[in-house]
């Protein structure tokens, strides 16, 4: 039985296994949903087809099952939300708040040269906002959501955080130039559909968490908590991932990896013969861990 109120979810994209690092995601998420008498959902995040790989999905459902962390609603495979999606389009469009932009990557490179604008060494690059004033006869090629000023959230393990969405993103896109929706977009959409209260996902995600607010606001949702885990680090020193390397859970060896995935989060050892026996104690310690970050992000000045 879960209590009325909460509702979290692992929002897996199913372009590789389950891994250490998106175990510890995985196991936070429930973690705080059983800590909160709550509701655990799980979500599968494919809207980028092309960079899914077919049965991943199934696989992912599996390695979590494995774990013991089974979903107390049907999945929901955002691939078959796209009519959702163009529905939020079509009310953010209508508000003003999302404009067509027909500028290709080299008009956007030559549109910054000729404000000066330098080209950043990481990340994408700002659009300078070209299309805001309208297309001069060009045809849409995506879509685009304004985007201005300091947008400041509270992260209930890192503390008060901003992001000046102007200079930091600039105005991104919501239905990209290949017609596949974009991540911002879908995951706001489904967040609210699923009634989600509680967001608890890895530390690479929280510079994303300012433009999905602003999309709630201009769409008038409600915003969930955010409590972003930390990351586990490979010998490269970046987040551990597919691309350098993450070796996929061992579906033989779940223990050993929920109780890896419990270090990372600041768990003690916990002794337990069996997977339900971990998770069982897992709980309580997690309800203790997160009333220290209360304590400790309440001191961090805003
Ligand atoms: N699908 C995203 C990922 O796997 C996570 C999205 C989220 O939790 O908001 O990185």
């Amino acid at each position: 039985m879960t209590a009325p109120g909460y509702r979290g979810r692992f929002a897996p994209s199913p372009t590789g296994p389950l891994h250490a690092g998106s175990l510890v995601a995985a196991l936070a998420s429930w973690l705080d949903a059983r800590a909160h008498c709550g509701a655990w959902l799980v979500r599968i995040e494919d809207v980028d087809l092309p960079r899914c790989v077919p049965g991943t999905d199934r696989l992912i459902l599996a390695q979590l099952a494995a774990c013991g962390l089974h979903p107390d609603e049907p999945p929901v495979w955002q691939s078959a939300r796209g009519a959702a999606y163009a529905e939020a389009l079509a009310t953010l469009v209508e508000a003003g708040a999302a404009y067509g932009c027909a500028c290709s990557r080299s008009d956007i490179e030559a549109a910054r040269a000729a404000l000066g604008l330098a080209r950043p060494r990481f990340g994408d690059l700002v659009y300078p906002g070209t299309c805001r004033a309208g297309l001069n006869g060009r045809s849409v090629r995506a879509w685009r959501m304004r985007a201005d000023g300091v947008l400041r959230w509270q992260d209930r393990r890192l503390g008060a955080q901003q992001q000046d969405l102007g200079s930091a993103v600039g105005d991104f896109v919501l239905k990209r130039a290949d017609g596949l929706w974009a991540y911002q977009l879908a995951v706001v959409v489904d967040d609210a559909a699923q009634g989600i209260t509680h967001v608890v996902r890895g530390e690479d995600l929280a510079d994303n968490t300012a433009r999905q607010i602003h999309l709630q606001r201009a769409l008038g949702l409600a915003t969930p908590a955010y409590l972003h885990t930390p990351l586990v680090l490979a010998a490269d020193g970046h987040k551990l991932s597919k691309q350098n390397g993450a070796a996929a859970l061992d579906l033989a060896e779940p223990l050993s990896s929920l109780q890896a995935a419990g270090t990372v989060l600041g768990l003690p050892h916990i002794p337990a013969a069996t997977v339900a026996d971990w998770l069982a104690a897992a709980v309580p310690a997690w309800a203790g861990i997160i009333a220290a970050f209360v304590e400790t992000t309440e001191r961090k000045p805003a």
